[in-house]
């Protein structure tokens, strides 16, 4: 009996002081990796950042303005037709309609160039937040910002995938400096403690892996296990959805997928006196056809959204005679990743084209449209060619043969290539434009993602990095040599095998 007075005294304790405390909610909204998928049109699906904006707007409404603060986490401006047709403003003008306060700047940012990468991050203003990324001649993003939300004192912190010498190339990628997101934080955490805040965010451009990630491109499990002050970190770039879970010691992650599919929605407990988190948790909220498109945000984007409808269904080819599949691996009987090859081939008479496949859309016989080859080559890759030696291509087969079951594989034309099935090894064992002896080098074209290496191709990195490859990046997309290919020769072929299994 005692006892259970005793209980009730301590529980009448515990309630007075929970009244006592000051404590309020803010609701933190998140969305990542966009890819200007603003109509259905642009994701091929329906949901949209159309109609992720009304979901956005809805929450808005429902909270208040003054609880919500909107977070987007990059790869925001490439990836659709409406986006190349902007080269990625059109997302900013969406950015700014739909009044993100934190936006960190993804990888992809950088499709249109860096100077175009210069320009987008100028028109989000301050709403542009990394602290791991600098550029030549750009003034430098602020690292991390204070949002005051009803009376909750919230820090940004922004970073993003530190990998960008391994996803440019040239010039470009020597006016680019990042460092790893950890280095970053161990910096610009200790300041952001000095500011007292009630809730402390990473917003990062980089996901959460169960198992340590190889090249080091998301660190965030690591960054959750080194600092655990962060309450909270909202990722992206791997296109995962998790609605939300405990990782390291204590951290809260949340990842709403890509295109606009879900929406997160993080609601947070503070207790503002003490500067306290008392209790965190977090939903997605999926996006589909029952949710209508903003209008307020179709209206802001213009007549951009109707010209790359005329752009989509503008006809390349009135009748292709055939389909033209990417069932097979590239090299070895796939017919997309062989006409890539063979428009390539054609463009820059190249003796050896290497390429892959960048989705699993088919031409089928019948019209093709602009829109068909933006599903078939959906990034703003350039063309590339280098002047190898024999030995060099015989590293390079080698080094994408042990990625062969990896979507970055690229399949080869113009030379046969003997290959041990399930082994290590891949040797070219002739050429179709000249003979294995001749001391002549060799032309190669490929494309600027595969030729940047992406932190798997090194020995293919390092040998185009030789004065000697004589490497040069054109202006020309693989896109726009692929249009000028078909609209010129639409002759029946069969795909080749240019692997020989032994
Ligand atoms: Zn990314």
């Amino acid at each position: 009996m005692r006892k259970g007075v005793c209980i009730a005294f301590w529980l009448l304790v515990l309630v007075a002081n929970l009244l006592a405390t000051d404590c309020r909610q803010v609701v933190v909204l998140h969305t990542t990796d966009l890819h200007g998928k603003f109509t259905d049109a642009d994701s091929g699906q329906e949901f949209s950042w159309l109609r992720a904006a009304t979901v956005i707007r809805q929450l808005r409404e429902r909270y208040g303005d003054d609880q919500c603060l909107l977070v987007d986490t990059g790869d925001t401006t490439s990836g659709s037709l409406t986006s190349m047709l902007t080269k990625g403003e059109a997302a900013m003008t969406a950015i700014l309609e739909m009044k993100v306060e934190a936006w960190i700047p993804g990888n992809h940012e950088f499709d249109y160039g860096v100077d175009q990468f210069k320009r987008l991050v100028k028109l989000a203003g301050n709403r542009a937040i990394c602290g791991n990324l600098s550029v030549d001649g750009m003034e430098p993003m602020q690292p991390w910002r204070i949002f005051q939300k009803n009376g909750v004192k919230i820090a940004i912190i922004g970073a993003t995938a530190a990998f960008t010498r391994h996803w440019l190339l040239g010039d470009e990628a020597r006016q680019v400096q990042d460092v790893s997101a950890v280095i970053a934080l161990r910096k610009i955490l200790p300041q952001v403690l000095e500011a007292k805040p009630d809730l402390i965010v990473l917003a990062i451009h980089q996901g959460w892996f169960e198992v340590p990630d190889k090249r080091g491109v998301n660190e965030v499990s690591e960054i959750a296990w080194a600092f655990p002050e962060i309450d909270l970190i909202l990722g992206g770039h791997s296109h995962r959805t998790i609605a939300g879970r405990r990782i390291g010691h204590r951290t809260w992650y949340v990842q709403p997928g890509c295109h606009g599919k879900y929406v997160g929605v993080v609601t947070a407990k503070l207790d503002v006196e003490n500067h306290k988190l008392i209790e965190i948790g977090s939903r997605i909220l999926e996006v589909d056809q029952t949710h209508q498109e903003d209008q307020a945000l179709r209206a802001a984007l213009g007549d951009v959204l109707a010209r790359a409808e005329t752009e989509r269904n503008r006809v390349v080819v009135e009748a292709l005679p055939k389909a033209i599949s990417s069932y097979g691996r590239p090299g070895v009987g796939c017919a997309t990743s062989e006409l890539i090859c063979r428009a390539i081939g054609r463009f820059t008479g190249a003796d050896v084209v290497l390429h892959g496949r960048l989705s699993r859309k088919s031409l089928l016989a019948g019209p093709v449209t602009i829109g068909d080859l933006f599903e078939l080559v959906p990034y703003e890759n350039r063309i590339v060619t280098a002047e190898i030696t024999l030995d060099d291509l015989q590293e390079i087969v080698a080094e994408q043969w042990r990625f062969k079951n990896h979507y970055s594989f690229s399949g080869i034309w113009g030379a046969t290539l003997d290959v041990q099935k399930d082994g290590e090894w891949a040797k070219v064992v002739s050429l179709e434009t000249m003979p294995l002896n001749l001391s002549r080098r060799i032309k190669l074209a490929l494309n600027s993602h595969t030729a940047a290496g992406s932190g798997r191709f090194l020995k293919l990195r390092e040998i185009l990095d030789r004065p000697t490859s004589n490497t040069t990046i054109l202006q020309t997309t693989t896109r726009d040599v692929l249009e000028s290919f078909l609209r010129t020769d639409q002759s029946i072929w069969q795909p080749k095998t240019y692997y020989r299994t032994r």
